[in-house]
Formats: C-alpha cells, sequence, structure tokens
C-alpha cells in the first residue's frame, strides 16, 4: 500500500522538506507510487519574504509546480485548518470542495510564521508591514500614491516599528524609496522606534555602531525605550508622550509561529513554535514533524536554538523531509545540526553588514557585505531550477545553506 507524507506549506521549510524526502526516496529506489509526497498550501508558489521591503514585492514569488514535478512531488492546493493526529488526517478549505480531507503516514508541518500584531488601538486599521505579498503590496501601493497628496511633514514621514532584523531593513529601504517616488529634493523623514533601550538588541556590541552609523547616514531617527501606544490615520503616539504625525506606519515587531501548531497537542515556546527533537519530530506525537518557523530546535550542542529565519528554514526543512521518509523506509535518521550562523543585514543605500557566529563578529561592511546580501537575496535562498538530477542533488541535508 502507498504511504503518505504530507508537508503542510510551500515555503522555504516546506520546498526544501519535500525535494529531500524525495532525494532520499530516490536514493532508496522506492517508487512514488510506494511512497507518495505531497505538498498542501493555499498556492503553488515560493514567497521570498525577505524581500517584501523592495519595491515591486508582487514579483517576490516563485511558480513550485514545475520543481514539484520534476522530483515527483504532488501538490494540493488548500488551507489546512484542522489536524487530527489520532486518525492521520487534515482537513482543508479550497473552493468548491466541502472540508476535503487528506490522510497521511508522516506528517510534516512547514506552514511557518507570520507578524504579530499587538492588541494597540489602531495598529490592525492603521498600519501597514512587509510580512507578506498581499500587505507589502498595499504598503508599495500607499507609498507610490503619496505623491499625490499635497506636501506637508506629515506626508512624507515614515514610522516603522521595531527596530529588531526586519523593522532595520524596511527602515533603511525607505528613504531612498520614497525619495524616488516623491522626488529627490523632498525632505523625508524615517523614524525607527524600538521599545528596547538599543536598536538591534539581539545584534551585540561589535555589530551594532556599523548599524547605528547607517541610520546616521541615512538621517533616520532612532527613538529606544518607547513604545507606541496607539495609531491613527495621522500617524503614532508613543509612550514618553511624543506624537509623531505621518501618514505611513509599518508595524515590523514581533512573529507568531503558525496557529497550525496549537492543534498539535505538544509542547511550544512563547513564539508558538512546537519543541522537536534532534530529528525535527514532535515528542510524543505519533508521526509527526515541524519544522522551519513552525518549530525550535536545537541547532548545536552548545546551547543555541534555531531562529526564525530562512537560513534555519531551510536547512530544518532539508532535514524534516529526509528524516520523515527515513522513517518509513528503514533508514537512518539523520540528526538535525547547524553549526554555523550568519547574519546579512541590508542596510539600504550604505550597505550591509555580514556577521558570523553567535556572538556576530562582524566580517563585512558596506558594498562588500551589499554584495553578499544580493547573493543570499537572489540566489542562495531561491530553489534550484526545475530539473530533476538537479533538485535531489540540492537537497542533500548536510549540505543546504552550509556556509
Ligand atoms: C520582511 C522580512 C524579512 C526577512 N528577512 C530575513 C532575512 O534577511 N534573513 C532570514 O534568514 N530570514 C528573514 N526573514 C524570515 C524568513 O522569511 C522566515 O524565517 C522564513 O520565511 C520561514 O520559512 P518557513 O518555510 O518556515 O515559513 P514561511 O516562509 O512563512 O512559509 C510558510 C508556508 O506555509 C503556508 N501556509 C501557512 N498557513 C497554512 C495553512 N493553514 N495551510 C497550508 N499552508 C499554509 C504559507 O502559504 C507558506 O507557503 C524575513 C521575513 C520577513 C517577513
Amino acid at each position: 500500500m502507498t504511504k503518505r507524507i504530507l508537508i503542510v506549506g510551500a515555503g522555504f521549510a516546506a520546498t526544501d522538506a519535500a525535494l529531500s524526502a524525495a532525494r532520499l526516496r530516490d536514493l532508496q529506489k522506492v517508487s512514488s507510487r510506494d511512497l507518495a509526497i505531497t505538498v498542501i498550501a493555499p498556492n503553488p508558489v515560493l514567497t521570498v519574504r525577505p524581500r517584501l521591503y523592495e519595491p515591486n514585492p508582487e514579483k517576490m514569488v516563485v511558480p513550485l509546480l514545475d520543481l514539484f514535478s520534476a522530483v515527483d512531488v504532488n501538490f494540493v492546493q488548500g488551507t489546512v485548518n484542522a489536524i487530527d493526529t489520532e486518525d492521520q488526517t487534515v482537513t482543508f478549505e479550497n473552493l468548491g470542495n466541502d472540508k476535503p480531507k487528506l490522510t497521511y503516514d508522516r506528517l510534516i508541518l512547514a506552514a511557518g510564521s507570520s507578524l504579530f500584531r499587538p492588541p494597540i488601538p489602531g495598529v490592525d486599521e492603521h498600519t501597514f508591514s512587509v510580512d507578506n505579498v498581499s500587505d507589502a503590496v498595499s504598503l508599495d501601493g500607499h507609498l507610490n500614491s503619496l505623491v499625490k497628496r499635497p506636501a506637508s511633514a506629515k506626508r512624507n514621514t515614515i514610522v516603522v516599528a521595531g527596530g529588531g532584523f526586519t523593522g532595520i531593513e524596511v527602515a533603511t529601504e525607505m528613504p531612498t524609496r520614497l525619495r524616488k517616488i516623491l522626488g529627490r529634493d523632498d525632505d523625508v523623514q524615517v523614524v525607527l522606534v524600538e521599545r528596547s533601550s538599543t536598536i538591534a538588541p539581539d545584534m551585540g556590541d561589535e555589530a551594532r555602531p556599523h548599524i547605528i552609523k547607517a541610520l546616521n547616514q541615512l538621517g533616520i531617527r532612532a527613538v529606544t525605550g518607547a513604545g507606541i501606544t496607539s495609531v491613527d490615520a495621522d500617524g503614532v503616539t508613543l509612550s514618553n508622550g511624543e506624537r509623531i504625525d505621518a501618514s505611513t506606519v509599518i508595524w515590523s515587531a514581533g512573529m507568531r509561529a503558525t496557529d497550525l501548531t496549537a492543534l498539535i497537542n505538544a509542547e511550544r515556546d512563547n513564539l508558538g513554535r512546537l519543541l522537536v527533537d534532534a530529528n525535527l519530530a514532535v515528542p510524543g506525537v505519533a508521526n509527526v514533524y515541524a519544522t522551519g518557523d513552525a518549530a525550535k530546535a536545537a541547532s548545536d550542542d552548545l546551547g543555541n536554538y534555531t531562529l526564525m529565519s530562512c537560513q534555519h528554514a531551510k536547512r530544518m526543512g532539508a532535514f524534516a523531509g529526509n528524516n520523515a521518509a527515513a522513517s518509513l523506509m528503514n533508514v537512518e535518521p539523520e540528526p538535525y545540526h547547524q553549526r554555523t550562523y550568519v547574519t546579512c543585514l541590508d542596510l539600504g543605500e550604505p550597505g550591509a553588514l555580514f556577521t558570523r557566529g553567535w556572538d556576530r563578529k562582524v566580517e563585512a561592511t558596506g558594498a562588500d557585505a551589499k554584495t553578499i546580501k544580493q547573493e543570499v537575496n537572489t540566489i542562495w535562498i531561491y530553489p534550484p531550477k526545475a530539473d530533476r538530477n538537479v533538485a535531489l542533488a540540492y537537497a542533500k541535508p548536510s549540505s543546504v545553506v552550509d556556509f
């Protein structure tokens, strides 16, 4: 009888999970009739989320059907809304089909994460984001429409909420982007608001000065130690009492794992991620794996854990796919490990910042780091071409995003 691996999601983790499961199936000379690999997601595209702060975000999607068909992976269009780990079924929604179900022998939950908007007055109604294509397209349209409004300080001001990685990348992109729209000489003001006492709280003391220098070069005002307490159509109010009039407020503070993790009866962290073992299986729940932003795993033996990042999602995906397939073919699993960790932060016109290690040793700055960032964003995080041999070779777990 056919054994079934079902992968929920079509992002970085899910795509690499599908490819690596297909790779192991191929190596074991098992046919797709005996081991079926199916991806289920709302759309057969990979959204390149790390590029959604760039102009034309509608272009940041990669079609997946040809790639999947090259390696005999099935695709089902649908949004999963229930998981029964006893019956080993998932229920999903898709147009014109009444509560269809799929069964699995192994489930890989790779449905990612999304921006968390806290219950602060006005945040839902009045903030933009670069979290998904539709939000990023709304922001892009809004920025392009500002030129039709009468010039004013409010029109020319953008507030970015959250001084972490995404907030910094968004904020440093905005001065150039807005000046292109409004005209080179317009007085553009970008304000980055961070609740912690410093910008980039996770970046460390060696890397942070490079970020602060770039913010200064771009004329971005950083407000630290204050949070946004309300947002309205005309701007934001901060916890320190300051009022900032702004036509554009971009929320970039905080991510949460997919709600689907709550449907699995297992331990989760404060971001909603399922805690997984070394094989990326969910302890205590038979035949369920979780990966990418939906999971938290130890990345080494030194006490480091995966972050919500592409570099972790891709490699975790490859190990989860491999190990789910291995468990159905009597092959030893490969414990997940990812000893190198790098960060490449875009800083807009001044360039970028490339660090290595959890202590974030600075390895490149300015134009040199920008070249690395462009390579990461246009090559490394993209899936392989739709060629069976290329795609199967690409998905060897221990070579995926190995720096
Ligand atoms: C603006 C921005 C900038 C970023 N910059 C960086 C960066 O520079 N470096 C870096 O490493 N990371 C960066 N990240 C983080 C990175 O994008 C995520 O860590 C990565 O996308 C996680 O991959 P994933 O496959 O786990 O999840 P996702 O990419 O979120 O993919 C999830 C998939 O699951 C599908 N899905 C969701 N719900 C369901 C459902 N109910 N049923 C079926 N399918 C579902 C989605 O449609 C999608 O296909 C950035 C993120 C953003 C938003």
